[in-house]
């Protein structure tokens, strides 16, 4: 069943898109929960962590730099932070693969 970021990367719902590529899409969270707020997800359709296979390397890999890519250019220069929630214990709303990058403000650690 295709997710609510399926449908962004279909551009059948809008979203303020920082970054696309042929493996994955960068854009803002809907909801920002620090001064710069976004989301990298892969273009394929992988549920979470707990999902990933061999062969998933380079999407992940890429997904991550691209982060850091949109990272520098949203000025991060002070740091922030890289969270990719898995599963019901780890906070996951949206069944499909994503990282948050959060940052413009001290964040705190651990995370509730
Ligand atoms: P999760 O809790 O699954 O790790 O995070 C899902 C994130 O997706 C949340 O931060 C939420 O604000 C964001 N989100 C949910 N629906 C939409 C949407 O339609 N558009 C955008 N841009 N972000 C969304």
């Amino acid at each position: 069943m295709p997710s609510i970021f399926t449908k962004i990367i279909d551009r059948e719902i809008p979203a303020d898109i920082l970054h696309e590529d042929d493996l994955c899409l960068a854009f803002r969270d809907i909801a920002p929960k620090a001064p710069t707020h976004f989301l990298v997800i892969p273009k394929k359709e992988i549920v979470s962590l707990a999902d990933l296979t061999d062969g998933d390397e380079s999407i992940v890999g890429r997904c991550i730099l691209v982060a850091s890519q949109v990272a520098a250019k949203e000025g991060l220069d002070g740091g922030y932070r890289l969270v990719a929630n898995c599963g019901d214990d780890g906070g996951q709303e949206v069944p499909h693969l994503h990282f948050h990058v959060m940052g413009g403000r001290k964040l705190t650690w651990p995370p509730g």
